[in-house]
């Protein structure tokens, strides 16, 4: 699969110098990609090429972000007229594009009263929401609550808070973590103990939160917060009793409930957000990611009314939180194009159908002596590999899968930077059958080159 684009030898030589000298990549060791980093220029449905001209599926849609898919130049061609009229307003004011994108957040929200709190990407919306429910709490006469309840090994975003609710995954190096942080165990869909179902266990693993408030003390936890499904921790779907007993903990102990759909939220599992499938109401959503398709870096904390009539009175009630740059005018011009592309192209229903299609095409990989499980909803999918299925033992630490598995990938042209003993799949919204077909048949050959291996 070879695209002919003009990068001369020389010019990708003089890259990877000044990128091997100058450049900090994100989350990778140095001497993993120091002269060898990989480099694109161009991107178009969920395809993409290469400075050598290799075209790649990329089956993660980025990092989890690319609802609408590559090389949409409506957006491109929105964000510079954005651009060209008013890139910023002056300070404590708004432009069209904020007020816009906060109604068509309240339009698609299931409380039409919602009101949104723009940043500029995840983590500053999970930090802008942990602290609007503290000074919620403030406001309605719970002033001793500063606590926050997460689950361990769930993903939050790398700021100082946001890092510490994800414990152990990637706090542990960073020192210690924020004071009044708390982690319960997350639900896992594969693991569930032999004599449970996996209703009373999902209830069970709910009941964690209530057992940590009730065991810290009610009156200083200020909110709780999950991700509906978890990304960082394989993909389990929930039975719609978690999510329901994780509401009704919180309304029992005036605890605000904060979804983080930064990676679920716009369409990824079938609905606009996670939290449709349950019927709940979150009290506060975190999103970014998806939101603009990652065409402009920008994020929400999306308060209820309730939460956000806390807020409405004097100075004192006032939510003092700032960030520069919070909802950009020329990203909120990019989410309002990408929203419209979502509703012209029904890409939500596409993802729900192509999911389905995805799961029915992996079904038979379950033969295979290594496929433990393949889990998810929508079009975000996971599947986990064992060395042995009866016990569900993780594969040995020896045989490297993490890196292996993105390496036999891209051979077959395939971009899956989150593989190993669980393969995780989050493509654009916008895949189709063949696209499918296409990954499907290459992850099918790795994992029979794996089980060989093994
Ligand atoms: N929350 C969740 C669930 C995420 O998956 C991420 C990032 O992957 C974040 C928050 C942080 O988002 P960002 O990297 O945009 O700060």
């Amino acid at each position: 699969m070879n695209n002919k684009i003009a990068i001369s030898g020389e010019k990708i030589e003089e890259l990877q110098n000044i990128a091997s000298q100058n450049l900090f990549m994100h989350a990778q060791q140095i001497n993993d990609w120091a002269g060898d980093l990989k480099i694109f220029v161009k991107g178009e449905g969920v395809w993409v090429t290469d400075v050598h001209g290799n075209k790649f599926l990329d089956s993660m849609g980025g990092l989890w972000f690319k609802g609408a898919g590559y090389g949409r130049t409506e957006i491109a061609e929105a964000m510079f007229k954005q651009a060209c009229e008013l890139e910023t307003p002056p300070a404590n004011a708004a432009s069209i594009t904020q007020i816009e994108l906060a109604a068509k957040l309240a339009e698609l929200h299931s409380d039409k009263s919602a009101r949104s709190f723009f940043t500029s990407g995840g983590s500053e919306s999970v930090e802008t929401a942990v602290k609007m429910a503290k000074k919620y709490q403030i406001n309605t006469g719970k002033s001793g609550a500063y606590k926050v309840i997460s689950r361990r090994y769930s993903y939050h975003g790398a700021t100082a808070m946001a890092v510490s609710l994800g414990k152990p995954l990637t706090s542990d190096t960073m020192g210690p973590e924020m004071p009044g942080t708390i982690h319960v165990q997350n639900w896992d869909s594969y693991r569930i103990p032999n004599n449970m179902n996996p209703v009373d266990y999902a209830v069970y693993c709910a009941n964690q939160f209530e057992e940590a408030i009730k065991h810290t003390g009610p009156d200083t936890v200020a909110a709780m917060i999950a991700e509906p499904i978890s990304a960082a921790f394989g993909i389990h779907v929930p039975p719609k009793e978690y999510w329901q007993r994780l509401r009704e903990i919180a309304d029992q102990y005036n605890v605000v409930l904060i979804a983080d759909e930064v990676i679920t939220g716009f369409g990824r599992t079938g609905k606009y957000f996670a939290t449709d499938h349950w019927d709940i109401i979150p009290d506060i959503t975190t999103v970014a990611k998806s939101l603009t398709s990652g065409y402009s870096p920008l994020g929400a904390a999306i308060a209820t009314k309730k939460i956000a009539d806390a807020f409405v009175g004097s100075e004192n009630e006032k939510f003092n939180h700032l960030i520069t740059f919070g909802g950009h005018p020329v990203s909120c011009a990019a989410g309002l194009k990408n929203l419209e592309i979502y509703e012209k192209e029904d890409l939500v229903s596409q993802s729900k159908n192509m999911g389905e299609y995805l799961l029915e095409k992996l079904a038979p990989l379950k033969g295979l002596s290594i496929v433990g499980d393949i889990r998810g909803l929508g079009l975000l999918v996971a599947i986990e590999l064992v060395s042995d299925k009866a016990n569900k033992s993780k594969i040995p630490i020896s045989y490297e899968i993490q890196k292996k598995i993105p390496n036999y990938l891209h051979d077959r042209n395939i971009i899956s930077f989150r593989a190993g003993d669980i393969i995780s799949l989050c493509p654009p919204l916008s895949i189709n059958k063949e696209e499918i077909d296409f990954l499907v048949e290459a992850i099918s050959n790795v994992i029979t080159t794996v089980e060989k291996e093994i």
